[in-house]
């Protein structure tokens, strides 16, 4: 269980300079530690300035204090806020000015965590916070804002409601074992299960949409130099959008770019990035690369179409195992007209990065490869757990109906019902394990 009786603390604004820095503490002695670093607890809930002073009474800086009385927090425990000035020096002495007055180091995702533990949020939620920090485009952070509003849990709620009517529809029945009752004739049963499979349905979608955004696609570009890959990307990012992420001080710069494709988030690493100067390149840089390129959802491989090198030695080293679409680029010099072409293992899409001839097949083409939608309103951002359970959760109903259909009783539908019921209380919390919380909380970040 948490150990919810310790304060914790932590820098809950991004490393480095900046106008502002916000200090999170949470937990019993919040107020305290409050009072020992600015003389007295302002009103709760109401901004004030104050001086937050060392042990012997000179000032670190001076900023605004917020203090926050439990249950009403995003902790639900009491919570102090400190917005200091955004320098590391000056944010990491606050730190540690709050840790000798009695707080601890809050772990990757532990306010989340106690919010979760403590009813404040589901866990549903507690993933879409991430998630919104996370987003890789407007689509995916609108998709984590609609779970983090709760609209993902209540439509959960509503399948869990509609499992929950069919069992005790099943069970009552079953309570009365001397009236023979046809299941499968009872038109109130069929009705309350095509409603539940319509809800499966839809919800399904959704989340399927969600997590396509969440996770985006990762697409590994080759091809020889002047094939056209700079101008490729130039093109598939649109005008609105080009280079979306840079992530500073990381040699993730000069292999991957982000680039969005009508709103689905596309990782791209480029090959040419591996090739370059060893120097610029770090070892550790060139493994993670290696390693995303086996796990890539796409290889796009540029060609030259007015040339005969085709770039075929290079589709030699590519990971094996990923599908393959050639770009037959430049068909503006060739005079071939646009198209996909389908053939064995891989697809060939012919188009002109210069003129744009093309491609939108290939977007099309990009997104289809992963089942996106982009028309398709009301994505949920959803993960890869959720998706798993709600398929565990129709399982077992369908189960339950095919033993129905295979003239079992009602016995293993109501069984099977129960175990669906398990599966979506795992979706948002209801049930779960120490083991699946803490791997969820510790990929968030400090301070969240
Ligand atoms: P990279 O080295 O693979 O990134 O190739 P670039 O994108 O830098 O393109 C190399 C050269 O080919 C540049 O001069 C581009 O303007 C030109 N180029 C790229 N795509 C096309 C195309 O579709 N048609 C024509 N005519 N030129 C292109």
């Amino acid at each position: 269980m948490l150990e919810t009786q310790d304060t914790i603390a932590a820098i809950a604004t991004p490393p480095g300079r900046g106008g502002i820095s916000v200090l999170r503490i949470s937990g019993a002695r919040a107020a305290g530690i409050a009072v020992a670093l600015s003389g007295a607890l302002p009103e709760p809930r109401r901004v004030s300035l104050r001086r937050f002073l060392d042990a012997d009474g000179e000032c670190i800086d001076e900023g605004l204090l917020v203090y926050f009385p439990a249950p009403g927090s995003f902790t639900g425990e009491a919570v102090v806020e400190l917005h200091g000035h955004g320098g590391v020096v000056v944010a990491d002495l606050l730190l540690a000015r709050v840790i000798a007055l009695g707080a601890r180091q809050a772990r990757p995702g532990e306010f989340s965590q106690r919010a979760f533990a403590n009813g404040r949020l589901d866990l549903t939620q507690a993933e879409a916070i991430a998630d919104l920090i996370d987003s890789g485009s407007a689509a995916a952070a609108r998709a984590a804002a609609r779970s983090l509003s709760g609209e993902f849990s209540d439509r959960v709620g509503g399948l869990v409601e509609a499992v929950t009517t069919l069992r005790i529809f099943v069970e009552a029945a079953l309570d009365f074992p001397d009236e023979e009752i046809d299941f499968l004739a009872d038109e109130q049963l069929q009705r309350l299960v095509s409603d539940l499979r319509a809800r499966f349905t839809k919800l399904r979608a959704a989340a399927a949409q969600g997590a396509i955004l969440r996770d985006g696609m990762t697409v590994v570009l080759a091809g020889r130099p002047n094939a056209g890959k700079s101008s490729l990307m130039n093109r598939l990012t649109g005008e609105d959008t080009a280079i979306v992420t840079h992530l500073p001080g990381t040699t993730r710069d000069v292999l991957r770019q982000e680039i969005e494709i009508d709103g689905l988030p596309v990782h791209v690493i480029d090959t040419a990035g591996l090739r370059g100067d060893a120097d610029l390149v770090e070892e550790e840089g060139i493994r993670r690369a290696r390693r995303a390129m086996a796990e890539a959802d796409r290889v796009l491989l540029v060609e030259d179409a007015t040339g005969d090198d085709t770039g075929l030695a290079e589709y030699e080293t590519l990971p094996a195992g990923v599908p393959v679409t050639v770009i037959r680029n430049k068909i503006d010099l060739t005079g071939e007209s646009a198209g996909v072409a389908r053939g064995g293992d891989r697809t060939t899409v012919s188009l002109s990065a210069l003129t744009g001839e093309g491609i939108d097949l290939l977007r099309r083409h990009l997104e289809e490869g992963v089942g996106y939608r982009p028309e398709a309103a009301g994505a949920l951002s959803a993960r890869r757990r959720h998706l798993d359970a709600l398929d565990q959760a129709r399982g077992h109903v369908e189960t339950g109906v095919g033993h129905l259909e295979s003239g079992l009783g009602g016995e293993l539908l109501a069984e099977e019902l129960r175990l669906a019921q398990q599966a979506l209380g795992e979706i948002t919390g209801a049930v779960s394990s120490d083991d699946l919380l803490g791997r969820i909380f510790a990929s968030f970040c400090i301070g969240k």
